[in-house]
């Protein structure tokens, strides 16, 4: 009798467990689960896992919460989450042994975490993935050449764990929001990123903003958010990567803040490459004022880009190439559509300083200079001496200036007869050096609508100051050397400023770069409760300021990697098992980013979302059409609908 009941109170013990077990790893997979501690859980104070707006008001999501009252009679021990992540990487398979394995791995800590290092990036551009990549690498070299011990223990890989945090639903920061969509051989580079995101060391949290400060170009109110200090709290050290090119620097020029038409180069930019917060769902008034300005304008549109840098030639090579070679590539959709019915009359360039100190790359200046069907008209091309002198300390610089002098002369032997572009098709670009924009004029001063640009005044400039390092200032005879050229659209291209994380905590200068030692250590103010840690760290543009191609990032990374490594060696830094709550649902991780990667490229066979409607239906139609043509992807260019595919995907 006895023996009976204790068989039945095992038996239906066994199933409920075996219940548990099922829903907590459905939830596991739906919620992108990957970390869960009884002892974390307790111990956390603060919303680690915020909503943003909703900043500490709640620590996780309900639904997490819920999963976590579930998980807590499963396992009570602090444990190393990585190989909860594991699973979820390698497919997130559902089946039964997956459920034993999940139960098997959250209830045994692991000793080896004892020893293991685990940092926190923050940002998954090039330099947070360099980064990545160096702290996975680093070695115990010099420990070992000061030990007695045997040779076999000389570079000894130090045992280390990357967390990457990401504000957008997509990683790899400017390489996919910056590089020119007809540039895709630059974005092969993300095929090395993928590869490290699929390392086991190695988890993604994107949609997951850090640091409390919110900028113009965040589409605010769907991610999560996360602060420096806490990250500090859970790891052995902190490495911020979050670049620095959020907002474009202004010109300062009457009427800059007030006409419609006016936008930086990053604006732009962010347009044609589809960020979710400059896509017409979230920016429509943005949209909509570019594509009228592109499309309406009877005489053709007349865009002015300030600035002499590649950024410069990208945007310019993006209004004057013809809308059939950009359907092949990643370009998003929505600029693809307003560019295909766009009539652009012309496009100018314009320098503040001579052709000698322009930051054109010889390879992209040729590039669009040598599209079909354009006049090209360079200005103010004679050169001093001064300018030679300059340019022969930078080959690139004479370079540049060498093809603008060929496509110069093979410009005036085909030079058109009027202002405008000859024939239907052709357009102009111009290119003017030693000129600076003084002000912006609207469209019709007796129109309804005065508040857009019609107009820019440009006046000349001269040089002054020491070879090498000459500034520009505009000429004193307005009436001689001022001009007023057409100006539907005006780009300014002239730098950017980054956002500052965290004022108080992370020191940055007026455009936003960090305050280091020369190497990555992020230098603090001496009032800062941070001080006393010394485990932060700064690489990429936040750390040099906006300069540099993405190769750059590698030395930059290796750098700040080499500045942690001693740390470790010196012993400043200690190892941290990067315990976390679980992160909500909408945390995009590794694994999902994947599903949106092979949705985006056409290769998934299942992208429907929850409520299947007729978008969802032309993106089908458009998956369809990425397989046919030569279309690299077809970028999601909505975050409630990233969220969406990947729900659906989970469920
Ligand atoms: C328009 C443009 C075109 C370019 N084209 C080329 C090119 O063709 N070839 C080339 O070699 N180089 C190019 N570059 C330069 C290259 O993109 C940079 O060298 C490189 O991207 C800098 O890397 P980064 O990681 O420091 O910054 P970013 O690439 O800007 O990455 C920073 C990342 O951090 C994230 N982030 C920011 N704040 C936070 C936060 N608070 N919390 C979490 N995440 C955050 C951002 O979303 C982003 O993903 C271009 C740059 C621009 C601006």
């Amino acid at each position: 009798m006895l023996q009976n009941r204790l068989r039945k109170t095992l038996l239906c013990s066994a199933s409920k467990l075996r219940i548990y077990s099922r829903r907590q790893e459905q939830q596991f997979h739906q919620n992108g689960v990957v970390a869960m501690s009884f002892v974390s859980f307790s111990s956390f104070s603060g919303g680690v896992w915020g909503r943003r707006r909703v900043i500490r008001e709640s620590f996780v999501d309900d639904d997490v919460a819920f999963h976590w009252g579930r998980m807590r009679s499963l396992c009570c021990h602090p444990c190393g989450n990585n190989d909860n992540i594991n699973s979820e990487k390698s497919g997130g398979s559902k089946n039964a042994t997956t459920t034993t394995t999940f139960r098997r791995k959250f209830t045994s800590a692991s000793s080896d975490e004892n020893e293991q290092y685990s940092f926190a990036i923050v940002g998954s551009g090039p330099a947070g993935m360099y980064a990545a990549d160096k702290l996975l690498h680093m070695k115990n070299s010099s420990s070992s050449s000061s030990s007695s011990s045997s040779s076999s223990s000389n570079n000894v890989l130090i045992d280390a764990k990357v967390d990457v945090y990401e504000k957008e639903c997509f990683p790899y920061g400017l390489v996919r929001f910056g590089v020119a969509p007809d540039h895709q051989a630059t974005k092969n580079v993300t095929n090395k990123f993928d590869a490290l995101l699929r390392d086991e060391r190695v988890r993604l949290f994107a949609n997951v903003k850090v640091g409390s400060v919110g900028n113009e170009n965040d589409d605010d109110g769907e991610g999560l958010r996360v602060s420096t200090k806490e990250l500090l709290e859970r790891y052995s050290g902190v490495v911020l990567a979050h670049g620095a090119a959020d907002n474009d620097r202004k010109l300062q020029i009457e009427n800059e803040d007030t006409l419609r038409g006016v936008y930086g180069a990053r604006q732009f930019v962010n347009w044609y490459n589809g960020l979710p917060s400059a896509a017409p769902m979230r920016n429509k008034e943005m949209h909509e004022d570019i594509v009228d300005r592109l499309q309406n304008k009877k005489n053709g549109s007349n865009v002015v880009i300030v600035g002499v840098g590649n950024v410069t030639l990208d945007c310019a090579r993006i209004l004057l190439r013809s809308p059939e070679e950009l359907k092949e590539t990643d370009i998003a959709s929505h600029a693809l559509e307003a560019l295909e019915k766009a009539n652009v009359n012309s496009v100018t360039i314009v320098g503040r300083r001579s052709v000698a100190q322009a930051k054109f790359s010889p390879k992209e200046l040729r590039e669009v200079l040598n599209l079909p069907d354009l006049d090209v008209q360079i200005d103010d091309l004679e050169v001093t001496e001064e300018d030679i002198e300059e340019m022969n300390a930078s080959r690139p610089r004479r370079r540049a200036f060498e093809v603008l002098e060929k496509a110069k002369k093979e410009g005036a032997a085909t030079k058109s007869d009027g202002d405008d572009a000859k024939g239907g098709t052709r357009k102009i670009l111009r290119v003017l050096f030693l000129r600076s924009p003084t002000g912006l004029l609207p469209e019709d001063d007796i129109s309804s609508s005065p508040s857009s640009l019609g107009f820019v005044k440009i006046r000349k400039n001269i040089l002054q100051g020491p070879t090498g390092n000459r500034q520009a200032t505009l000429s004193n005879d307005q009436v001689r050397d001022e001009t007023i050229l057409p100006c539907d659209i005006l780009i300014r291209s002239v730098g950017y400023v980054g956002d500052k994380l965290e004022p108080n905590l992370v020191p940055s200068d007026k455009n936003g770069t960090i305050v280091h030692d020369g190497l990555g250590r992020v230098r603090y103010n001496e009032d800062s409760s941070a001080s006393a840690t010394g485990r932060l760290y700064v690489c990429g543009w936040a750390k040099r300021g906006a300069s540099g191609v993405i190769a750059t990032n590698v030395q930059c990374a290796e750098e700040t990697a080499e500045a942690i490594k001693e740390d470790i060696l010196n012993g400043l830094l200690k190892p941290a098992a990067r315990i976390l709550p679980p992160p909500p649902s909408n945390t995009i991780t590794a694994s999902k980013w994947f599903k949106l990667d092979a949705v985006e490229r056409g290769e998934s066979d299942r992208e429907e979302t929850e409520e299947e409607d007729v978008e969802e239906k032309s993106e089908s139609n458009k998956k369809a059409l990425n397989v046919r043509s030569r279309k690299p992807r077809t970028k999601i260019v909505d975050r409630d609908r990233a969220l969406a595919i990947v729900r659906a995907a989970a469920s």
